[in-house]
């Protein structure tokens, strides 16, 4: 017969894995789906987690791993599968898989978190994996002793720029506004960083090369500027990767799910838990938060 989970979580990052142990603690039939066969979603991409209660300075590749031990104690179906389509048939909610399985739960945590933000500027997809980076833990040792730039100023590209400015020769974050959204310790930190600046004030306008990344074109003002460069990591933050529940649930006009505290979105039995939520503070601490009240709120309804 098939299998009717009690829940489903779509994505295995802090907040799926968070509401996993808490589904599979209160003994409700759990699976989690995430397209990766490696777990932990946004956290794998942090070279270094300086703010996470009790596990300082550990990188998001370690803190990932302890999440999906401590998830996997528990009675918990993990399946390597992108989930692309949500349908809702009476109580049973079914997520259709690309590669045409179908898994259906009586709850659905969406969990799926966001894909990286794209620049959009001439070559930047052209040269993606030739000098293009989105993570700087995934590609920054290919970048040993070269000049890399980093966009953004969140604390992602921040994070990043530390870290890339241990391997590589010199590190420039630029960033278009003189504003930081990072955390004033990481912006103190890489202002120390004796081979690391910070541009301010400018756009990029295209990201140049051949075979690779040679150089990228800014705007400073109404003046255009070209700075040479071995690569450049795109830190620009989140978009929701919204196909999978666009046609079912009500969203904010970025596309992230609306659901407050207690993760309910508009339709019943469905909850959303961490970056994918529309919320006010994405971190590692709330998407876990989340992933609780997310399964707390399944056992209720369950239960109901
Ligand atoms: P973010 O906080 O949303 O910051 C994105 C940055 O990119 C902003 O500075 C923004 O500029 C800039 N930006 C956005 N679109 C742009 C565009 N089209 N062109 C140029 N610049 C653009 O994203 P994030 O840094 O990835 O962080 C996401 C969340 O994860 C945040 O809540 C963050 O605190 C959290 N996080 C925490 C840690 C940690 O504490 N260890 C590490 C990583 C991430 P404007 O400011 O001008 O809008």
């Amino acid at each position: 017969m098939e299998k009717i989970y009690d829940l489903i979580i779509v994505g295995a990052g802090a907040a799926g894995l968070s509401a996993a142990i808490y589904g599979a603690r209160a003994n409700l039939s759990t699976a989690v789906i995430d397209s990766k066969n490696i777990f932990g979603g946004q956290m794998l991409n942090t070279p270094e987690i300086d703010n996470y209660p009790g596990l300082p300075s550990m990188s998001g590749f370690e803190l990932s791993e302890k999440f999906y031990s401590h998830a996997s104690k528990y009675n918990v179906d993990f399946f390597e599968e992108k989930a692309e389509k949500l349908r809702c048939e009476k109580d049973i909610k079914s997520i259709i898989c690309k590669s045409g399985s179908i898994l259906k739960g009586k709850t659905v945590i969406i969990a799926s978190g966001g894909v990286h933000r794209k620049l959009g500027v001439p070559g930047e997809e052209r040269l993606l994996g030739k000098g293009v980076g989105y993570c700087a833990s995934c590609d920054g040792a290919l970048f040993r002793e070269k000049e890399v730039f980093v966009a953004g100023g969140g604390d992602t590209a921040f994070v990043y720029a530390i870290y890339l400015s241990r391997i590589c020769s010199r590190v420039h974050l630029i960033h278009r506004r003189d504003k930081f959204r990072a955390a004033e310790s990481y912006v103190a930190r890489l202002r120390n960083m004796k081979n690391a600046d910070i541009i301010t004030n400018e756009i990029i306008k295209s990201i140049n090369g051949n075979e690779k990344v040679e150089s990228i074109t800014v705007m400073s003002g109404s003046a255009e500027k070209e700075y040479p460069a071995d690569g450049i990591f795109i830190a620009i933050g989140v978009e929701p990767d919204k196909s999978l529940y666009e046609e079912i649930l009500d969203t904010d006009p970025a596309g992230f799910i609306i659901a407050k505290e207690d993760c309910k979105t508009s339709v019943e039995g469905i909850f959303a838990a961490g970056d994918v939520r529309s919320k006010y503070f994405r971190q590692i601490s709330t998407a876990v938060g989340d992933g609780a009240c997310a399964a707390h709120s399944a056992e209720l309804y369950l239960e109901r």
